[in-house]
């Protein structure tokens, strides 16, 4: 058993969750997101070193994970896991943003390819 597993069941375990408490989950939320003049929807709370936004989540009976935000905000517009061997990419390019619109579902691979792309082009 591996750290992808841990991960991967984790997340059934919060999408489940989520599923179930989507109201109270969206209004906690909502107090820490805003507009972008771009269209993006930012995160204002906790933003780890990787660049991406996170939540601790406290889960029935007494769990609690750190969830990255983005995936969280996908979960809730989406009422589903993402798919194993999945990655959200941000089409927006802004790791911060948490819109769900802006968010893709892509392979592990795609993902990496896309980023190293990204590099290049950027020149870094
Ligand atoms: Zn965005």
């Amino acid at each position: 058993m591996g750290k992808t597993k841990n991960r991967v069941d984790a997340l059934a375990v919060l999408t489940h969750h989520v599923r179930r408490n989507k109201e109270r989950i969206i209004a906690r939320l909502s107090k820490w997101v805003e507009w972008s003049p771009s269209g993006c929807l930012l995160w204002r709370g906790t933003i780890k070193r990787d660049g991406y936004g996170c939540v601790n989540f406290r889960m029935p009976p007494n769990k609690h994970i750190q969830i990255r935000v983005h995936i969280l905000f996908w979960v809730l517009a989406n009422n589903r896991n993402v798919r194993k061997g999945f990655e959200l990419d941000h089409t927006c390019q802004t790791p911060t943003c948490v819109l769900p619109h802006h968010l893709n579902e892509v392979t592990e691979q795609v993902n990496k390819s896309m980023v190293h792309e990204r590099r290049r082009l950027n020149g870094y």
